[in-house]
């Protein structure tokens, strides 16, 4: 299958609009004008030079195809997310085109006919963060090729990052340095790097703190900044809303609620809509929904106040540890795709995450923390009547469940702080008596059957 036959090209300009462009090898990652952040731009008249059409068709041929790297979510999109990256280079364990399923049941329950669940988390790493850390790390490869001063690739991380960098470092034989909070990262998330051979930093302060750190250490050129301020990044995620329509047969549903922090997926999700709009596949916008944990809500709190500024704060402790971010670093980037998608801001508290999750896994889902302030705040959006029962839902799920263990243990066990647990599931402990077996679980059958009886 030869690439699509175009001129595509791709740089960094600043975000804020100045005028300069560098090249995606360059180690830069503000604007040397303003400070601003920067974006990868592309050549959107060379990308215009093929039809909608003939894109649907190629991006269509091209789903998991073994013809190497086409078949990742992200690199079937290649001329879109980075067209100047030579094929050889590419750091790929063919992420992406992950399932997008109709959650029938659980929309039953709260009264929305067609909700669905992308799962981000069925994906190497257990994140949406291998979405963007091929794309980055596939640069860091090529630089090297070309004989750069790189000689690593570090992150401050809430624990997904860092595992998705390690990942692909390792299968590039790149050293990772990765700056964890420490206790603030699952265990399942702090053995991930440590098995693939990450120089694991693990400092005694929260991830704001971590980052500020990494900041520091990444003045060195020859050490690569990884976190999503390097928009690379963006550009591998950005494929996420591009596949959710795909998906579809290239109709766009009419909301799609994503957990935040840091605001880079956001960000990503938002520029992956509009380029599918500006090269004419599709001809209106989802409106989107960002949700955050009540404990780490800056942008929360700067939405009420109409977007007029970013107050960082200090975030508390919450269940959702991959978002207790109070400095969001792509806050402007995403900001804009608020306002351009028509967006909201909402919060959920630990109580209703925790239970928003649990209902969630008793019609078959595994809900990580973060998917469950997604789904809180659907619940809550629904109850008031701004999404109504006829429109098509999309929640983004952003990890697996299964890297939050101590997260579903508590909750069953009902030592979850702060989180009254209404869906306890714990286990029947039981002498092995088969009469004694028996007679529990006819009465749980009934008592299940009386229940929903009663329910209707
Ligand atoms: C990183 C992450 C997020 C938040 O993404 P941002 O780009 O930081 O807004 C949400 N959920 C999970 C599981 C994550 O790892
Ligand atoms: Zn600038």
């Amino acid at each position: 299958m030869p690439p699509v036959d175009v001129k595509a090209n791709a740089w960094f300009q600043c975000v804020r609009g100045c005028e300069g462009r560098y090249s995606v090898f360059d180690v830069i990652y503000h604007c040397p004008t303003c400070g601003g952040l920067l974006e990868v731009r592309h050549d959107i008249e060379a990308l215009k030079q093929v039809s909608p059409e003939e894109w649907k068709r190629v991006l269509d041929r091209r789903v998991r195809t073994n013809e190497w790297p086409y078949g990742s979510g992200v690199w079937g999109k290649k001329e879109w997310v980075l067209p100047n990256l030579r094929n050889e280079n590419i750091v790929s364990m063919y992420e992406g085109h992950t399932n997008l399923f109709w959650a029938q049941r659980l929309g039953q329950q709260i009264g929305v006919e067609d909700l669905w669940v992308k799962l981000c988390g069925n994906s190497h790493t257990g994140s949406f963060k291998d979405l963007g850390m091929t794309v980055l790390v596939s640069v860091v490869k090529q630089m090297m090729a070309d004989g750069s001063t790189v000689r690593a690739a570090a992150c401050a991380s809430t624990g997904d990052t860092s595992a998705a960098l390690a990942a692909y470092c390792a299968a590039a034989g790149i050293q990772a340095i990765v700056f964890l909070p420490r206790d603030k990262v699952s265990a399942a998330q702090l053995i991930q790097p440590i098995a693939n051979g990450a120089m694991v930093l693990s400092l005694d302060t929260d991830f704001d703190g971590c980052m500020a750190i990494v900041k520091e250490i990444t003045q060195d050129k020859s050490i690569y900044l990884a976190n999503s301020m390097n928009s690379l990044r963006i550009e591998g995620q950005k494929t996420v809303g591009i596949e959710i329509v795909q998906q579809f047969d290239w109709e766009v549903p009419d909301w799609i609620i994503i957990p935040v922090g840091n605001l880079g997926n956001i960000s990503a999700l938002g520029k992956g809509l509009l380029l599918m709009k500006e090269l004419g596949l599709i001809d209106r916008l989802p409106r989107l929904v960002a949700a955050q944990s009540a404990q780490a809500n800056p942008f929360y709190l700067s939405y009420l106040s109409g977007f007029r500024s970013l107050v960082p704060i200090k975030a508390k402790k919450t269940l959702a540890s991959a978002i207790q971010i109070g400095n969001p670093v792509s806050y402007e980037k995403a900001v804009k795709v608020l306002q351009a998608f028509d967006g909201i801001v909402d919060q959920a508290s630990e109580d209703e995450l925790a239970n928003a999750a649990a209902l969630a896994d008793l019609t078959g889902m595994y809900a990580c923390p973060h998917t469950g302030v997604a789904l809180a705040v659907l619940f809550k959006l629904v109850r008031r009547g701004v999404i109504r029962s006829h429109e098509r839902v999309i929640v983004i799920s952003t990890a697996h469940g299964l890297k939050f263990t101590n997260f579903k243990i508590g909750y069953h066990e009902g030592t979850l702080e702060g989180v009254k647990a209404l869906h306890r599931n714990p286990p029947i402990e039981l002498p092995p008596d088969v009469h004694v077996v028996r007679d529990v679980i006819l009465r749980r059958l009934e008592e299940r059957e009386a229940a929903s009886a009663r329910v209707g």
